[in-house]
């Protein structure tokens, strides 16, 4: 799971990686130096000067600066995608070891060196960069060997011996890196897993147990959204009508199962043009965002109508009732404080109750 804030962190340590890297070349650059002046001194150059300052200073600090800058633009261009990015950071420290260790093959140890840009590689959890990674390090093992097998180790038989431990290290490296990386995924995967979790306790205590709809607390909190957000709504409190009867005659049970296809009478007509809400016993909101005054009562009317039409079957003889709610909606004025806001629907609301319930009352002008 590569998240936004994944890759935002992931950006930021590979700036942090490729930054050392290049430290890191200087480093080697002035080591070279120091051992050139050494060797020098000492009497100890193999090679003319100008064809070891090349082949020891110039070229692989060519090579060093030459990856590390294309790793610096790769990471800069948008156009680049995470896989690539990754690739190229690993790159950069890969060739810094290589030329180490194509330079030094003398010392048995440096044919490992290659082995840190695999363990690096497993930082960013792509198995297929670390397997490259990993073949390059055995393709410049070869190329060491091949080398100190004609100038500086010719004739020395430890050198296959050193060769074969280094590839058994490279090898090694890159199951270890391997299994980094599997830790890597089990430990994203959980962190996920948690999230998701966290993300659906979240949703829970927006909304309500039996209907599932948002709640009262929800229904506040979308009031404050939309209000900053300046979007043009409308509020509607609905109430069932004699409910206490329903469940006085029937049943608590009876009464829910009348409260569960309210709910889903809102999210068939409501859909995408609100949030349905029960925020009390049996009564409930509707937030309207952006709509039509028109379309708001069209939609509120059409769940009067329908529920006012069903029949239920309540009462143990099979008998039909009917149920029926009242409803009152009003336009959120500039300014308005949110309270008001939900007064002026639920005086609405009233309204319509005063009227004879079973209808629907659109206040303009609310308080
Ligand atoms: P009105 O038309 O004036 O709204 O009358 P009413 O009977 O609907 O209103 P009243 O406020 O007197 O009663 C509301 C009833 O809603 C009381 C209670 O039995 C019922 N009620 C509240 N919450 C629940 C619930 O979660 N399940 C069930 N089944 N009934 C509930
Ligand atoms: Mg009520
Ligand atoms: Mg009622």
């Amino acid at each position: 799971m590569r998240t936004e804030g994944y890759n935002i962190i992931n950006d930021r340590w590979r700036k942090h990686l490729l930054n050392r890297f290049y430290m890191i070349a200087w480093i080697v650059l002035i080591t070279e130096a120091v051992i050139f002046f050494f060797d020098e001194w000492a009497g100890l150059l193999f090679l003319p000067i100008p064809l070891y300052l090349f082949r020891f200073l110039v070229f692989p600090s060519m090579i060093n600066f030459a990856v590390i800058g294309a790793a610096y633009w790769v990471l800069n261009s948008e156009k680049n995608t995470e896989e690539s990015k990754d690739f190229m950071v690993s790159v950069a420290c890969f060739a810094v070891c290589a030329c180490v260790e194509l330079t030094h093959y003398v010392f048995a140890p440096v044919l490992c060196a290659p082995t840190v840009a695999i363990y690096i590689s497993s930082i960013f959890g792509n198995r297929r960069t670390t397997k490259r990674l990993t073949i390059y390090s055995v393709i410049t093992l070869i190329l060491s060997t091949i080398l100190a097998a004609n100038e500086l180790r010719a004739g020395e038989n430890q050198l296959y011996l050193d060769v074969a431990i280094a590839l058994v290290i490279t090898l090694s490296a890159y199951f270890i890196a391997i299994l980094m990386i599997r830790r890597e995924e089990e430990q994203t995967q959980s962190l996920s897993e948690s999230y998701q979790k966290q993300m659906e306790l979240s949703e829970q205590l927006n909304r309500d147990v039996l209907t599932g709809l948002y709640n009262r607390k929800a229904m506040f909190n979308m009031l404050r959204y939309e209000i900053r957000q300046m979007n043009e709504i409308h509020l509607a409190v609905l109430d069932i009508d004699d409910f206490k009867l329903v469940n006085d005659r029937y049943g608590h049970a009876k009464g829910d199962e009348v409260l569960l296809f309210i709910a889903k009478l809102f999210s068939t007509y409501v859909g995408k043009l609100g949030f349905p809400i029960r925020f009390g016993g049996e009564e409930f909101a509707i937030i309207f965002s952006n709509t039509e005054d028109e379309t708001v009562i069209m939609v509120l009317e059409k769940i009067r109508r329908e529920l006012s039409e069903s029949p239920f079957l309540l009462a143990d003889n099979g008998s039909k009732t009917y149920i029926t709610v009242s409803c009152g909606v009003v336009k959120y004025k500039d300014s308005q404080s949110i309270d008001d806001f939900f007064k002026s629907a639920d005086h609405a609301m009233y309204m319509a109750k005063s009227k004879g319930k079973n209808n629907v009352v659109y206040v303009q002008n609310s308080f």
